[in-house]
């Protein structure tokens, strides 16, 4: 069967990676893809924000299933218009998507049903910007309500700097676009922690669960990322609170999405603040994890594509999914000036003695192919070197020894991934 992703990244390549390994599969078209997905598929260039564009594209090439990467040609409702052509297609529908696309929704829904998040206020104007703040003591999170890659989460350590962030993110000062709505929220504290399961729009299974570093500094210091690294144990979830995650959390949000008229089918990522009053939800993305999938899918056994399609057919509660015991770590390189500006196009050397490292496998974040099959950098984030041990040590120590393998001008990356599960 032939299996087409939409997206680029290193998500991507992961997911590529995954399901070239099913025995069912033929052919794997990426699109866009990049240099890495290049190497193992036939990569076709689309617009990621153009929907006619992607339809026109699954509808030439037909493939058995689409998989839909990143969270854009969701928010834009990819998946609704391939599923009325009658195309099979895994990832929520634009209404499903809005837990990601619309913070406000999300906050809404999740106390519609009585699960666990911070306090709130959603505010569309200033004036009621100034009577909701009262209810709320420093530091203040304050939240546009869009999608905005990390950016538009703001914690202030005042009222007032709290009042001044919320009206520039209304007029458009903050982030160059309005917001129509805000979002206050109280400030949580805790560890943070991803919890990604698959859902059939009725049944639920949980994945192995994953930590990622979004700072770009070591110590956890610095602007904001993409993502610098993750890694996976199964240490960090007792098998009492993945229960517990899935009772109050996962199923109540699935069951209330179906109740809703808008049943859930893909990915839902709820990001967790463990508080001392107990798991709160942060938010939800829509979508695998970029860069968790890296770690989380090299400790897939089971077959992939079996598995999401038991999502799209409604029939995850038969499905069982088979983990490699032990834990896996992603290290990402980036580009010499990221999270601001950066060079691309410099010949990256030495990615085929790094996948030499046992359990390591080298996914491309950002990244091209010449017609001559030189990898050059083709972003921020330009590899996640990922790796898969018994123990989260021997993971991290084969993933940095791979990694002292590659060379581009400017690598970066950061030394102390994992460093906070290795200190417990
Ligand atoms: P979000 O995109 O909503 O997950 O926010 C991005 C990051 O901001 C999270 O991963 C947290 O580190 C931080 N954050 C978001 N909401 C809160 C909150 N209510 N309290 C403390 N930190 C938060």
């Amino acid at each position: 069967m032939k299996i087409l992703i939409l997206g680029s990244g290193g998500r991507e390549h992961a997911l590529a990676w995954a399901v070239k390994r099913s025995p069912r599969v033929t052919e794997v078209v990426c699109a866009p893809g990049n240099g890495g997905m290049a190497e193992i598929a036939r990569c076709v260039p689309v617009n990621l924000k153009d929907v006619a564009a992607m339809v026109a594209l699954v509808e030439a090439e037909q493939p058995a299933l689409t998989i839909v990467g990143p969270e854009l040609p969701l928010s834009l409702g990819i998946v609704d218009e391939l599923q009325r052509r009658g195309q099979r297609v895994f990832g929520p529908t634009r209404a499903g998507a809005m837990l990601e696309s619309s913070k406000g929704f999300a906050k809404r829904f999740l106390q519609r049903h009585k699960i666990p998040t911070a306090n709130y206020a959603v505010c569309t104007t200033v004036a009621e910007i100034e009577r909701a703040i009262d209810l709320f003591h420093p530091p203040i999170v304050v939240k546009a309500d869009g999608l905005h890659a990390g950016k538009g989460v703001i914690i202030c350590d005042s009222r007032h700097a709290a009042i001044e962030t919320a009206e520039e993110l209304l007029s458009g000062r903050l982030l160059g676009e309005k917001e129509s709505h805000i979002i206050f929220e109280e400030f949580l504290t805790g560890d943070e922690i991803s919890f990604l399961c698959l859902s059939d729009g009725k049944n639920v299974l949980p994945l192995v669960p994953a930590q990622d570093h979004k700072r770009i500094g070591e110590g956890d210091a610095g602007p904001n990322t993409g993502g610098m690294g993750v890694y996976s144990t199964d240490q960090m979830l007792e098998p009492a609170m993945t229960e517990w995650l899935l009772r109050h959390i996962a199923e109540p949000t699935v069951r209330g999405m179906a109740e809703e008229g808008t049943p859930f089918v893909g990915v839902l990522y709820c990001g967790l603040m463990m508080t001392p009053r107990g798991p709160e939800v942060l938010e939800f993305n829509a979508r695998f994890g970029d860069p968790e999938t890296q770690a989380i899918l090299l400790r897939l056994e089971s077959d992939l594509v079996d598995v999401l399609e038991a999502c799209v057919d409604g029939t995850l509660a038969e499905t069982n999914l088979r983990w490699s015991a032990g834990a896996s770590a992603c290290v990402v390189a980036s580009s010499a000036g990221y999270p601001g500006s950066y060079k691309t196009g410099l010949p990256i050397t030495g990615l085929a003695d790094a996948e030499r490292v046992p359990g390591v496998q080298v996914f491309h974040a950002g990244s091209s192919r010449t017609a001559e099959g030189e990898i050059l950098t083709g972003g921020g984030r330009v590899l996640g070197v990922t790796a898969a041990a018994p123990t989260l040590e021997e993971a991290l120590a084969r993933a940095y020894e791979a990694m002292e393998k590659i060379h581009f001008d400017g690598i970066y990356y950061r030394r102390d991934i994992g460093h906070r599960a290795l200190k417990k």
